[in-house]
């Protein structure tokens, strides 16, 4: 075989009752829908010695790589609120680890790839629709600089899957800095395997937090520091209008990253209400509740972590509350220093929170679009001449003015040049997001039609977010009536 992935895998080394050893299943037909060259290359695989043939065979699992492992990892967790002892990857097959450029070890995965023992009822497939919108949004994550699992390889399978309705199957090869989720923590802390959750916690330590590992107390700074990078990630999401969906504890990354992309969306008017995913009936996971469902499932992994923290019950309880009572602050800080970077304030000063808070609360009252808005802002920065796009916004549009006149108050008290703010300013507010139109359409073209070319015009859109491209400028439009998407749907 020609190409080599640089396999260096650890996980495969934890005990045996951490995961099974299982073989992706054989597809009929793997046909390459996609290789991400540029990640390839920054995993240290040379593409070009992949031929498109090859490429289909091993990232279908046909063909098994030197040095892969190929596991299916265990994991428990709370899934809407309620506790399911036994999860575990029952369609994703981890082929081992490789050391990136950068010195990070990621984990290169198969999503789709055929039943494992943590199957139960599920056929370990995945469909086209799901994994093109998994590719799509999270490399526009990645070109956001949200952390986030990647995507470096998408095929379809030749074969069908069955869900309400026959659809094409496809395999999504992830990569991830890990797959280790709150629930994994939860299915040995569940079985009062305390010694496999010390082994899972040194060995994130070792991975994820090596700093931890030199603190007074590590497993102490490992909680500090989980919880400190999930408030930020979540942070992140808020100020994009990024909706998860399906924020379960099994679907919640130890390192931090965005994963396990199911029904998720991006918000269109700005309504701390909005939710998409149609399983989410009650909202539970609705954009203004995943702080706090962010904090909920920390909670669940401090929980997890108690034997570790101290002997003392009481002692650990304390240690735990004290750790999770940080998360306020740190999202706190995270939120708002990106929505000052938002509004184009370098500066920190009283009543910033509240001029952003008042802008949120009129751009709610009038429905405005939250990446056009902010997108349009940048512009507006530059001065009140270039209002009116984003004026018009508003179903009110005095109520921008009456907002604007503040904020340009506002903006008299910082150091920075107008023209030099508004390029600051259009740094951090995209133009161009994954729209669930566009998404939808994308999908439809693909499942439907056997047309690649939107999923391949979309990625080329959302690899740019923040540079204007006039041949692209629909992109950045809000869906029309009719093109409006109310519910996404998980698809597995
Ligand atoms: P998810 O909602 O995709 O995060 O998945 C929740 C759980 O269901 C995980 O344990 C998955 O491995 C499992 N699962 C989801 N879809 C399938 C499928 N088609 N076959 C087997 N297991 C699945
Ligand atoms: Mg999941």
């Amino acid at each position: 075989m020609s190409v080599q992935i640089p396999f260096d895998n650890t996980y495969a080394r934890l005990p045996e009752r951490f995961f099974s050893r299982t073989d992706p299943t054989p597809v009929r037909a793997p046909r390459l829908i996609r290789l991400n060259t540029e990640l390839a290359r920054h995993l240290g695989i040379d593409p070009d010695a992949l031929t498109t043939d090859e490429a289909a065979e091993i990232f279908a699992g046909n063909r098994i790589p030197t040095g892969a492992e190929p596991i299916a990892t265990a994991y428990a967790g709370h899934q809407f609120g309620s506790w399911v002892p036994q999860l575990g990857d029952g369609r994703a097959i981890l082929l081992g680890e490789v050391v990136d450029r950068c010195g990070v070890r990621r984990d290169v995965q198969l999503k789709g790839s055929g039943r494992t023992p943590f199957s139960r009822m599920g056929d370990g497939r995945a469909a086209l629709g799901p994994v093109l919108r998994e590719y799509v949004v999270s490399e526009a994550m990645a070109a956001l600089g949200i952390p986030t699992t990647r995507a470096l390889a998408a095929v379809t399978t030749g074969e069908p899957v069955m869900r309400e309705q026959v659809l094409p199957g496809a395999i999504l090869t992830r990569v991830a800095a890990s797959h280790i989720r709150v629930g994994t923590f939860e299915f040995f802390a569940n079985r009062g395997d305390t010694e496999a959750v010390r082994l899972l916690a040194d060995h994130v330590i070792a991975r994820h937090y090596p700093a931890a590992g030199d603190a007074e107390r590590p497993y102490r700074a490992l909680l500090d520091a989980v919880i400190r990078a999930q408030a930020e990630l979540i942070a992140r999401w808020m100020l994009v209008g990024f909706i998860h969906g399906v924020m379960n504890t099994d679907n919640m990354s130890i390192a931090g990253e965005t994963i396990d992309y199911g029904p998720c969306a991006f918000m269109v008017e700005y309504d701390p209400a909005t939710t998409f995913s149609s399983i989410d009936r009650w909202g539970r996971y609705a954009y203004g509740s995943q702080p706090g469902i962010g904090q909920w499932n920390l909670a669940r992994l401090a929980e997890c972590m108690l034997p570790l923290l101290d002997d003392d019950t009481d002692a650990a309880i304390e240690e735990a509350t004290d750790a999770l009572g940080a998360y306020a602050s740190h999202y706190e800080r995270a939120y708002h220093a990106g929505l000052r970077r938002k509004l184009g304030l370098g500066t920190d000063r009283e009543g910033d929170a509240e001029l952003a808070q008042d802008l949120l609360n009129a751009m709610h009252d009038n429905r405005t679009d939250l990446t056009l808005t902010f997108r349009r802002l940048s512009d507006a920065a530059a001065g009140p001449e270039h209002d009116e796009p984003v004026r018009s916004l508003f179903m009110e549009p005095e109520a921008y003015d009456r907002w604007a006149e503040r904020w340009r108050r506002r903006l008299e008290q910082e150091p920075t040049a107008p023209a030099e703010r508004r390029d600051a300013m259009r740094g951090v507010n995209p133009a161009y997001v994954p729209r669930n139109h566009r998404v939808e359409a994308m999908i439809r073209a693909a499942v439907d039609r056997d047309d690649f070319a939107p999923f391949e015009e979309l990625l080329a859109v959302l690899s740019r977010p923040f540079d204007d491209r006039p041949e692209f400028a629909r992109y950045a439009e809000p869906p029309d009536p009719h093109e409006r998407v109310l519910e996404t749907f998980c698809g597995t």
